[in-house]
């Protein structure tokens, strides 16, 4: 590559339906785009302050530490098990689909030993099962579970789940990358201790944030650890001091300005929508999708009770070359729609409905697409 030829980037406009990112809402792009200030500037801190009050709200909790970790989603998901994981530590995680994979993968490098009780992919976690797990694991600390999985668009019963857990005194580690914004996500009322998100899933902003929320019984044991989380840069007791309630704000990393804005942005989108009508809003076009897709033929692989409403895992007709499909909702339409990953490459597409994706025109929009793509290949 010559250098001297390199031109700025125009991307191309695509309408996002995979698993994530999903379209940006334009307020959030605007507001990125405001000045960077410091991240010491009293403006900047009093910003903080709502973010943290926003992101309660979109949690659904009053846990003080509720906070954006400053990297994408995986982050969140390492923060949570290495500040609440200690050499040792039993761990159940549930597994039914690729981020389970990578929660096990997380306790063992955090030094947990993790027991797993694994789902087939496509069926929620059966809190009966996890039960059974925690009566032969007594000594278990903790339970890690994904609430929505994105890889299969599985929902699981997190209130259940963390009940259990609490009957064997674990606490819980919860996933909702993908579920919060889109359905409900109760952290108080299920009692869920380690709650980690994304911000380009349901909240339409841009990828490179994870909200984080802790319990004070989480933050408890985090305080009171008998060796130093492994991770200098995930240690929740050092982020306290820059976000905690009453902190001083002292510097532990430059936070990421302007992503923040955007952050802002989306979470007040969210509570001008209203969490209640943003989660019909998800449910109604996931309906609208469901039978579109019946009528072209196709079907979902997860079983009615367990779908999540904005991630549609849709089977690939015998015959079918599913790359080619994508490949040409890309070119032809503008159109992303995800692949299978793990166990279900090859099998499925991923259509998502998330956040500012999730509109009726999009539905439509997509039908029309895949329609077109399969009677131009002459699928059945
Ligand atoms: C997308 C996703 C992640 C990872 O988030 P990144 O921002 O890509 O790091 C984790 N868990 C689930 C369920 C996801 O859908």
């Amino acid at each position: 590559m010559n250098v001297k030829d390199i031109q700025p980037f125009v991307p191309p406009l695509r309408t996002l339906l995979g698993p994530g990112p999903s379209d940006v809402h334009p307020r959030v792009l605007e507001a990125m785009s405001r000045p960077t200030i410091g991240h010491l500037d009293p403006s900047f801190v009093a910003l903080m302050d709502e973010i943290k009050a926003l992101l309660q709200y979109a949690f659904q909790t009053e846990n003080q530490l509720t906070i954006p970790v400053s990297a994408p989603g995986s982050a969140g998901m390492e923060s949570c098990f290495v500040n609440l994981v200690e050499p040792g530590d039993k761990v159940i995680v549930c597994i039914n689909g690729v981020f389970g994979i990578r929660m096990k993968e997380n306790v063992e490098r955090a030094g947990g030993i993790a027991v797993t009780l694994e789902e087939p992919w496509g069926r929620a976690v059966n809190p009966e099962n996890l039960e059974r797990l925690l009566e032969q694991n007594r000594d278990a600390k903790i339970v890690a579970f994904v609430h929505a999985e994105t890889s299969t668009g599985v929902l699981s019963d997190a209130e259940k789940i963390c009940s259990t857990a609490k009957k064997f005194g674990c606490l819980t580690i919860m996933d909702t990358v993908t579920s919060l914004g889109g359905m409900p996500v109760k952290v108080d009322a299920w009692g869920a201790d380690a709650v980690y998100s994304g911000t380009q899933k349901c909240l339409s902003c841009t990828p490179g944030l994870s909200p984080v929320t802790i319990s004070a019984k989480a933050v408890d044991k985090i305080k009171n650890r008998k060796s130093k989380v492994q991770s200098w840069f995930l240690d929740f007791n050092l982020v306290m001091g820059y976000w905690g309630e009453n902190a001083k704000r002292s510097y532990h990393h430059t936070a990421p300005i302007n992503p923040l804005y955007g952050l802002h942005e989306s979470l007040l989108i969210l509570k001008e929508e209203g969490l209640e009508n943003s989660w019909e809003r998800h449910k109604k076009n996931h309906l609208l999708l469901k039978e579109g897709l019946e009528s072209l033929g196709l079907k979902l692989i997860v079983p009615e009770e367990e779908r999540i409403w904005q991630l549609n895992a849709v089977s690939v007709p015998e015959g079918v070359d599913e790359a080619l499909v994508r490949k040409k909702l890309l070119e032809d339409y503008n159109l992303e729609i995800g692949a299978g990953l793990g166990d279900l490459a090859g099998k499925i597409w991923r259509i998502g409905l998330m956040g500012h994706s999730s509109n009726e025109k999009n539905v439509t929009y997509c039908l029309a697409a895949l329609g077109n793509v399969l009677r131009e290949m002459g699928a059945a």
